[in-house]
C-alpha cells in the first residue's frame, strides 16, 4: 500500500453508505474524514489538509456536482483529485462530471477492490503530479538563477571592459602563448592607425612573435619586450619595464612598456601596457637643458667662457683635497695681462673683451693635455691649478703660456714692457700638508705675481714653500 497516510474526505449522506465506505478505506490505512452534511465537509476541506475527496452527487441538502462548483478552484489549485461515487447511472451525469473536471465516476453498486483500486491510481497520478511541479519549479528556478548569473556576468564583464576602455595606456591581455586575447579601446585605436600591420595587433595574433619579427629600428626594443613578456609569463620576471623611443618623421614620441601578469585557477595572463610618455620626457629632457645651462651660468665666466672664479674655489678646494692624500706637488700660477688699462684706454673697451677671450683661450688650450686647470680669476688676472706639479714643471708650463700669449701676437701699442700683449706671472708650490691650505699658497702666487710686476713685468716669479 503505497499511500497509508493519505487523507480522504467522504462526503455521503446515507449513514450506512458513509459507514461501509469510511471502514473500507481505514482498513486499508487511509486517513478519513467521513461526513453526511455537505456544510461540514466545506469546513474540512478549508481547513484542513487532505488529498482526496470521494463524493456522493445526490444529496439532500446540495447536488454533488453543485457543491463541486464551489470548491473546484482549491481543489485545483492543490491538484485534489475528486471521485464522485453514485447510483445515477445515466451517460449524462458521468459526461458532466467528467466535463467539470472530476478524476472519476464510480456507479453504486460497486466492488470494494475497484474502487480501492481507483482511488490507488489517482493517488498515484496525483503524487507522480505533485513531484513533477516540484521538479518543474526547481528548474524554473534554476533556470532563473542561471538567467541572473548571466546577468551578472554579462554586467561584470562590461564593466571590466569600460575600465579597461577608460584607461589611456595602450592594454592588451595574452593568454601564456603570447596570444592576444583581449584589448581595450586605445590598443584599438593605435593598432588601426598600423594599417597592413593591425593584424599583427588584433585579437587572436601571437603578439610574442609579432615582437621577435619586428624589424627596423625597433628591433632590440621589440626583442628585449618579448623576452620581458616571456620572463613574466614563466614568473621568473614579477614585472618588465622599458622605455623606448617610437619617433616617427613629424614628432618625437617615447613610450613605456609595462608588462604585469594575473591568473586564475585554470591559467597565467601577460597583461602588456605601452603608454606615451612623450610629455615626460620632453620635459626631462627641458629641464636637463636648463640644469646644463643654469650649471654653465653658475660656473662659467660669461666673457671667455673658461672657468669662473666661483667654480676655481671649488675646484682649488677639491683639487688641494686629493693633492694631502697623494703627497705630491702642487702648483698654483696666478697671470695678470701686463698694462691692460692703457690697452683698455688706447683700444677702447671692445677690443680689450676680445683680448681677454683670446688670451683665456689661449691659456687653456696650453692646459689641454694636462690635469690643468685654468680660471678667470679677476678683471685682466688668471688663475691656474697645476695638480701632481713640482716648481721646475710649473716653471715650464708658465713659459710655455708665455710663448703661447706672443704668438697670438696682439699689439699694445701703449705697454711700457712690449708692443705685443705680455704676461706677468706668479708661481708658488709646496708639497701639501695639514698646517698649510690652499689659500696660503694662493697668496704666495699672488706675492710672486706682485713681484713679477715691480721687476718690470712679462717676467716670471717663483716660490717654493
Ligand atoms: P698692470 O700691468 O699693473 O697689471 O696694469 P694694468 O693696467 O693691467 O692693471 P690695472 O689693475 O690698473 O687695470 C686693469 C684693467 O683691466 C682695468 C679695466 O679697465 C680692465 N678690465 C678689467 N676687466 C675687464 C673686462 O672685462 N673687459 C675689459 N675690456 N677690460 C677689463
Ligand atoms: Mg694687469
Ligand atoms: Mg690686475
Amino acid at each position: 500500500m503505497p499511500f497509508p497516510k493519505a487523507k480522504i474526505i467522504i462526503l455521503d449522506d446515507e449513514p450506512l453508505m458513509l459507514q461501509m465506505l469510511t471502514k473500507l478505506l481505514s482498513a486499508q490505512g487511509y486517513q478519513t474524514y467521513p461526513t453526511l452534511d455537505s456544510q461540514q465537509a466545506l469546513l474540512i476541506i478549508k481547513n484542513e489538509s487532505f488529498d482526496l475527496i470521494l463524493m456522493d452527487i445526490l444529496m439532500p441538502k446540495i447536488n454533488g456536482f453543485e457543491f463541486y462548483e464551489q470548491i473546484k478552484e482549491q481543489l485545483e489549485a492543490e491538484n485534489i483529485p475528486i471521485i464522485f461515487i453514485s447510483a445515477l447511472q445515466g451517460a449524462a451525469n458521468k459526461v458532466q462530471a467528467f466535463k467539470m473536471g472530476a478524476a472519476d465516476y464510480i456507479t453504486k453498486p460497486f466492488r470494494s477492490e475497484e474502487l480501492l483500486a481507483r482511488i490507488q491510481t489517482h493517488l498515484q497520478s496525483r503524487q507522480i503530479q505533485q513531484q513533477l511541479q516540484a521538479q518543474n519549479q526547481l528548474l524554473e528556478n534554476e533556470i532563473k538563477k542561471r538567467k541572473k548569473a548571466k546577468k551578472a556576468r554579462k554586467r561584470a564583464e562590461r564593466f571590466m571592459a569600460g575600465a579597461l576602455d577608460a584607461l589611456a595606456a595602450h592594454i592588451a591581455i595574452l593568454d601564456n602563448n603570447g596570444t592576444i586575447i583581449a584589448v581595450n579601446a586605445a590598443w584599438r585605436n593605435f593598432a588601426d592607425k598600423k594599417g597592413l600591420m593591425s593584424v599583427n595587433y588584433a585579437i587572436g595574433a601571437n603578439y610574442l612573435e609579432v615582437c621577435e619579427l619586428a624589424s627596423g629600428d625597433y628591433i632590440t626594443d621589440a626583442f628585449a619586450v618579448a623576452q620581458g613578456i616571456r620572463s613574466v609569463i614563466l614568473k621568473t620576471k614579477k614585472a618588465f619595464y622599458l622605455e623606448y623611443p617610437c619617433h616617427n618623421p613629424e614628432t618625437q614620441r617615447w613610450f613605456a612598456v609595462r608588462v604585469t601578469y594575473f591568473e586564475d585557477d585554470k591559467a597565467i595572463f601577460a597583461v602588456v601596457a605601452h603608454e606615451n610618455i612623450t610629455k615626460r620626457r620632453l620635459a626631462e629632457e627641458a629641464l636637463k637643458q636648463t640644469n646644463e645651462l643654469l650649471f654653465q651660468l653658475a660656473t662659467m665666466d660669461g666673457l671667455t667662457q673658461i672657468a669662473n672664479r666661483r667654480q676655481f674655489d671649488t675646484d682649488l678646494n677639491r683639487e688641494w683635497q686629493q693633492a694631502l692624500g697623494e703627497q705630491r706637488h702642487f702648483s698654483l700660477i696666478l697671470a695678470d695681462i701686463d698694462y691692460f688699462k692703457n690697452y683698455n684706454d688706447y683700444y677702447g673697451h671692445q677690443m680689450g673683451d676680445d683680448c681677454l677671450q683670446q688670451v683665456a683661450q689661449s691659456i687653456q688650450l696650453t692646459l689641454i693635455n694636462s690635469r690643468g686647470l685654468v680660471a678667470r680669476y679677476g678683471g685682466e688676472e688668471f688663475a691656474i691649478i697645476l695638480p701632481q706639479t713640482t716648481l721646475a714643471q710649473a716653471k715650464h708650463q708658465a713659459e710655455i703660456i708665455q710663448q703661447n700669449i706672443a704668438a697670438l701676437n696682439i699689439p699694445h701699442a701703449k705697454s711700457e714692457v712690449s708692443s705685443i700683449i705680455t704676461l706677468s706671472l706668479g708661481i708658488a708650490t709646496t708639497l701639501p700638508h695639514l698646517e698649510y691650505s690652499a689659500e696660503q699658497l694662493l697668496n704666495q702666487a699672488d706675492q710672486a705675481l706682485y713681484e713679477a710686476k715691480a721687476a718690470g713685468r712679462n717676467q716670471i716669479v717663483m716660490r717654493e714653500i
